[in-house]
């Protein structure tokens, strides 16, 4: 039977690094096809020079919305209308939303994160320590400071960027933050509800990689989360469970930032059970 062509397919698309085979765009078009979609989403590469262009372009092609990845996740901020709360806290960008005419920056990464967080306890009034100081962790700290998370310790290897986003907690989202230089294995302090993995030590293929942390330190109440997808159950990820911490996988936060994201664009609720299968699919878990 011949197929029929449907020409008003709406487009969303990620831009960045060439992904050969990219497991967000395999775990939305698996949401598009179960949710009856009729959608695509592009993975296209866009070297820095061209973002303009290609930002451009999506308006002229009346693209939906879209993800940017590294290194495009704050030049693109100047290319759009406007910014979401936490988006402009952060001061980066990695979904796009189209509104209307305008081009609607947001930042998913940390809502996913606190998604997550609530399938196991609420983030209001919690205390948090937070190993790195990077986008990912930017991210979770604003997040779950406007969620109502309350202290926070950053834990990072350069002093300036730890600072810095200790600063930034304190400043723009009203919570406690402090800097603690990471030196040697940290010990986490009792008393703390929720410890984040938000550096990339454990990331496919150093899957050996130990997060610098004294495993003594982690108490059977507290909630331990890795950002780290690949592999799911990293050393972190299972030191803890035999600690008897209830541990969050990186896994989730990457399905929740695909679910707000899916929601964003589309208004449909997607079924994070669907995405969670193409992820394991994909890197196992
Ligand atoms: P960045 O490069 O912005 O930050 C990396 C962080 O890791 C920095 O704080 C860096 O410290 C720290 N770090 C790296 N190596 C070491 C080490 N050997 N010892 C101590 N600290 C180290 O990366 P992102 O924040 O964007 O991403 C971090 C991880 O989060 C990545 O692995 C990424 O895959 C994952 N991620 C997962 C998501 C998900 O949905 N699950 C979403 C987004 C990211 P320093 O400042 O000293 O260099």
């Amino acid at each position: 039977m011949p197929k029929e062509w449907n020409f008003k397919q709406e487009l969303v698309a990620v831009f960045g690094k060439p992904i050969a085979e990219n497991p967000t765009q395999y775990m939305i078009e698996k949401a598009f096809a179960h949710h009856g979609l009729d959608w695509r989403y592009l993975s296209l590469e866009v070297e820095p020079e061209d973002l303009a262009d290609a930002v451009t372009g999506m308006r002229a092609m009346n693209f939906r919305g879209g993800n940017c990845t590294i290194p495009h996740k704050v030049a693109v901020i100047e290319h759009l209308d406007r910014l979401g709360e936490s988006a402009a806290m952060m001061g980066a960008v990695n979904c796009i939303v189209c509104e209307g005419d305008e081009l609607v920056g947001e930042n998913t990464d940390g809502k996913g994160f606190v998604q997550s967080v609530r399938e196991v306890t609420d983030p209001a009034g919690k205390r948090v320590v937070i190993l790195g100081a990077g986008g990912a962790a930017r991210a979770i700290g604003v997040e779950m400071g406007l969620a109502g998370a309350v202290g926070f310790t950053i834990v990072n290897r350069t002093v300036e960027r730890g600072q810095e986003l200790a600063d930034l907690l304190v400043e723009k989202v009203g919570v406690e933050a402090s800097f603690v230089p990471w030196d040697g294995d940290f010990s986490v302090p009792s008393g703390t509800d929720i410890v984040v993995n938000a550096t990339s030590i454990g990331l496919f293929p150093d899957v050996d990689a130990r997060v610098p942390l004294n495993i003594e330190t982690l108490e059977p109440g507290m909630v331990v989360a890795d950002v780290i997808p690949n592999p799911p159950r990293t050393r972190l990820v299972r030191d803890a469970t035999e600690r008897g911490c209830t541990v969050l996988d990186g896994l989730g936060m990457l399905v929740n930032q695909g679910v707000v994201g899916f929601r964003y664009w589309t208004g449909v609720d997607p079924d994070p059970e669907v995405m969670r299968a193409a992820l394991q699919e994909v890197f196992g878990g």
